[in-house]
């Protein structure tokens, strides 16, 4: 068994699928919040405002439409996109419009997975995902009445595995063993384990089961990563499948990877990428005349009041402000269309900050 930085864990390689997640080259497509399990998946992730929701998000952006999602696919520099819901299956008609739009403009090469609760996997339901070209399906299921249709995808030609949380209790850690040798026993793939998250919607529920939240981090469950190691060796000792586990700063540190690559594509000529995948610019307020002559000084624009300039030229003109009395601060926001602010620094603080470097 490998082990990967922040804790993940791999078993033999992974798919195709994980390695475009590993490098942030994966765009997240919610194609419905539609599912029939809320009340039975103690555990799911979906934020309450999402659930039984049609709505398609793709990444952080609400799609009204398909070319949304191939804009949005692009701005990331996406090679694949995961479609994942709610249950997707829901809406095979529509997964296979999205996917025809992503290949006919992006390549063949452009990778699909797509997850399913297993529900809505019959043979007329997964044929139309064949002919649309989705590469790889993820079968999330508890339940071994529906572990059948695991089969029947193998059988049809797609790549083929399972995704599910690590529990950390004796049965679901006994089901996940006896998941990992169906899987192997039936020609699919890999199994994925992604670590038990606390998240807002279901934070009581876990809590009330007895779980905790790990010390080192408050958003995985505690034991939940040994449950998947405990998994793992014995995917590894009794079967030839791959294995996988997702922690959840890995999940974190996925999306930051994306927004580098989304960052670079969409920064504006005031905008500077950080390397932590988001934007930072400086804006200065004050009477108009100034400002111009600041903007014709140190580059920038002029919007709604204020001049917007790059984070490296509002911190050469630190001292000059603070001469000409105006105020500003640098502004950091998310690479993503409506530039969701994360931090504001007030000029003060900048000046300080920078003076304490210098000493
Ligand atoms: S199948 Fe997935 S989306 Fe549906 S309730 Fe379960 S975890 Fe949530």
């Amino acid at each position: 068994m490998e082990e990967l930085p922040l804790g993940a864990l791999r078993v033999r390689g992974w798919s195709a699928g994980c390695d475009l997640c590993w490098k942030g080259a994966k765009s997240v497509l919610f194609i419905t919040g539609e599912c029939p399990l809320y009340a039975s998946c103690f555990y799911c992730t979906i934020a309450e405002w999402r659930r039984g929701k049609d709505l398609v998000i793709v990444n952080e952006r609400i799609a009204s439409s398909p070319s949304d999602v191939l804009d949005e696919v692009r701005l990331s520099s996406s090679l694949g996109v995961g479609i994942t819901g709610g249950e997707p299956l829901s809406v095979p008609e529509r997964i296979s419009s999205y996917v025809r739009l992503l290949k006919d403009s992006l390549g063949k090469r452009f990778h699909v997975h797509v997850y399913t609760n297993s529900l809505g996997a019959d043979e007329k339901s997964l044929s139309v995902l064949y002919d649309a070209g989705v590469d790889e399906i993820r079968f999330h299921t508890w339940d071994e009445r529906y572990w059948e249709r695991i089969r029947l995808a193998v059988s049809m030609g797609f790549s083929v595995g399972a995704e599910m949380p690590s529990i950390p209790m004796g049965p679901w850690i006994v089901k996940l063993k006896r998941l990992s040798s169906f899987l192997d026993r039936i020609g699919a793939e890999f199994l994925n384990l992604n670590e038990l998250e606390f998240v807002p919607s279901n934070r009581e529920r876990l809590l009330s089961m007895g779980m905790r939240p790990r010390a080192d981090d408050e958003v995985g469950v505690e034991g939940s990563s040994e449950a998947a190691r405990e998994v793992l060796e014995y995917l590894e000792r009794e079967t030839g499948i791959m294995g996988y586990f997702c922690p959840a700063l890995q999940k974190e540190y996925q999306v930051r990877m994306r927004w580098v690559r989304r960052a670079m594509n969409v920064a504006r000529e005031y905008e500077t990428p950080t390397d932590e995948g988001t934007l930072i610019y400086g804006e200065v307020m004050g009477p108009e005349d100034l400002l111009i002559s600041l903007m014709r000084k140190y580059g920038g624009s002029l919007k709604d009041g204020a001049l917007l300039m790059r984070a490296e030229s509002f911190e050469r003109a630190l001292r000059e402000l603070r001469r000409l009395n105006l105020t500003g601060r640098l502004i950091e926001v998310m690479p993503t269309e409506d530039r969701r602010v994360l931090q504001i620094y007030p000029l003060d603080f900048v000046l300080r900050s920078r003076k304490s470097k210098v000493k």
